[in-house]
């Protein structure tokens, strides 16, 4: 006998929306290969927070606009803080990628103008925060999944509010905008060696968001 729970799968909250294997797995592969000649220009590498702390997750950053933490704090900046260079351009894959893929949902139509491009080796982590560094907190934020899958934690609008998982795989995007723009979340573990991409390990995920 099934259970409750698979008949009536838990709603995700107004705003959230999961999207199962919407990039399929030849582009997923060159997406990855994608990210690889971004950190060609801008490295993956671990921000600290203000208080000196680092992250474990690895990021860069690719687009207009990156988003970046260290001494100074969490902001978007222009150029890479650790080269001084502009971020590199966002791949044309990227939104050539994006786009169909947003077809018919909430989101349809957005144009980032920042990718943050987070990679979480398998003990990798990344706790409960809200994004909230982007001038206008009407666009969503739009995350890829690449490689391995993942536990993902969206709870609500105050830190304590319990959290929902989203199991988040390679190809899968999720959408949080509207009425979940403002939510808190989390990656609560990588699952190790889930990964159907050859030459990756871990998780990449790209998170696009409009910065500006
Ligand atoms: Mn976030």
């Amino acid at each position: 006998m099934r259970l409750m729970d698979d008949l009536f799968p838990v709603a995700l909250p107004m705003g959230t929306s999961h999207l199962k294997n919407r990039i399929n797995s030849a582009l997923q592969c060159e997406l990855f290969n994608a990210t690889q000649l971004v950190a060609k220009s801008s490295e993956f590498s671990h921000p600290t927070t203000k208080s000196g702390g680092a992250y474990s997750a690895k990021i860069t950053n690719c687009g207009a606009m990156g988003w970046w933490s260290d001494a100074e704090g969490y902001r978007y900046t222009e150029n890479d803080p650790r080269s001084g260079n502009p971020w590199p351009g966002m791949p044309k894959l990227f939104l050539k990628s994006l786009k169909p893929a947003l077809y018919g949902t909430s989101a349809e139509g957005f144009e980032p103008d920042a990718c943050l491009i987070n990679h979480y080796a398998k003990s990798a982590r990344m706790g409960l925060h809200q994004d909230k560094d982007e001038a206008d907190f009407s666009h969503p934020i739009i995350t890829i999944s690449l490689g391995a899958t993942a536990d993902f934690l969206i709870g609500g609008e105050k830190r304590s509010d319990p959290p929902q998982l989203i199991i988040v795989e390679s190809g899968d995007i999720v959408i949080m905008g509207g009425k979940s723009r403002m939510r808190f979340h989390s990656i609560r573990k990588i699952y190790p060696g889930s990964s159907p991409l050859a030459n990756l390990d871990g998780r990449i995920s790209l998170t696009f968001r409009k910065a500006l």
